[in-house]
């Protein structure tokens, strides 16, 4: 099984308008989509899923008080280190900004509070009414933190169902940025697209994403995108790739087309077939030559 993860060191790159081409073109027998930009999943925007199963995610434990049991001491406000614990008529914690420590469970004097698990998502595993193929993709509950724990769940599930179906092909539309869910997004797969632009920090960008992929040790390769709206910058990219012997398996022209694609809900290769959606194209059959 092949899995390949399209990554960008910050969000907005077009890591997603790849992505989301990639789905139409790999044939549906082959593919799983895998959405593993959980904080900010669009996706679904153009895949349309339609959800088969839906698991929760219990991402860790919060301190939960007894108010029946609590004499009011304030020793739990005191301990606590991230002043996750207020008092009103009654003691009670704000689970956005408790940590989970259990400093206050073992403090209590009338062990009014225990930890509790707090679910802090859901994934799901739905068939994309647009291509047809299974999707797994996911949800944060709204002030939790992007999760790497959650972004596993989606892998996992992804590549049991490709098991199950005896799918070929993982495309994982990756978490952005170089953090724990990025690290996540391309653990163990077969081979990582990085995809960069030609903008004021694209190359540091770059450069950040492709030293962890490097500890990681993936095989992967660049995309710059919309490369021709800044040709200087374009080419610093280019040099840096070539002194580290870093493939570029392509290069995306600015193309209207994109836009109006994803206003629409549309994947650029399924609504045109400009010069963008020619480009990736050219990129998907590299990587079909290079991996399959
Ligand atoms: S578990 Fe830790 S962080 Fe949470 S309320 Fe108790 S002391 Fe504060
Ligand atoms: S330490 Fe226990 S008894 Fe004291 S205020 Fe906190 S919950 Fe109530």
């Amino acid at each position: 099984m092949m899995q390949i993860a399209v990554v960008s060191g910050k969000g907005g790159t077009g890591k997603t308008t790849l992505s989301a081409s990639l789905a139409f073109l790999f044939k549906k027998e082959e593919l799983v989509m895998s959405d593993c930009d959980v904080d900010a999943p669009n996706l679904h925007l153009i895949l349309n899923p339609q959800i088969e199963e839906s698991h929760g995610y219990v991402g860790g434990k919060k301190a939960e008080i007894d108010v029946d049991r609590c004499v009011m001491c304030d020793v739990c406000r005191q301990v606590c280190r991230f002043d996750a614990i207020y008092v009103t008529d009654h003691y009670f914690v704000d689970k956005y900004a408790c940590e989970g420590c259990n400093a206050c469970v073992v403090a209590c004097p009338v062990n009014a509070i225990e930890l509790v698990d707090e679910k802090s998502g859901d994934y799901f595993l739905s068939t994309s009414r647009s291509i047809g193929a299974p999707m797994v993709h996911a949800l944060l509950e709204p002030g939790e933190e992007t999760s790497g724990g959650l972004i596993a769940e989606v892998r996992k599930l992804a590549i049991a169902v490709a098991k199950k179906e005896k799918k070929e092909v993982i495309v994982i539309d990756g978490a952005p940025g170089i953090g724990c869910p990025a690290s996540s997004s391309i653990t163990g797969v077969t081979y990582v697209v990085i995809v960069t632009e030609p903008s004021m920090s694209g190359l540091h960008d770059l450069k950040r994403i492709v030293e962890l992929t490097r500890q990681f040790r993936r095989d992967f390769g660049v995309v710059i995108n919309k490369y021709d709206i800044n040709l200087e910058k374009s080419k610093d990219i280019e040099k840096y790739c070539e002194e580290e012997g870093i493939e570029i398996i392509g290069k995306i022209p600015f193309d209207s087309d994109v836009v109006k694609a994803n206003v629409l809900g549309k994947a650029v290769v399924e609504y045109s077939d400009g010069k963008a959606s020619k480009a990736i194209i050219k990129i998907f059959k590299k990587l079909q030559e290079k991996l399959l």
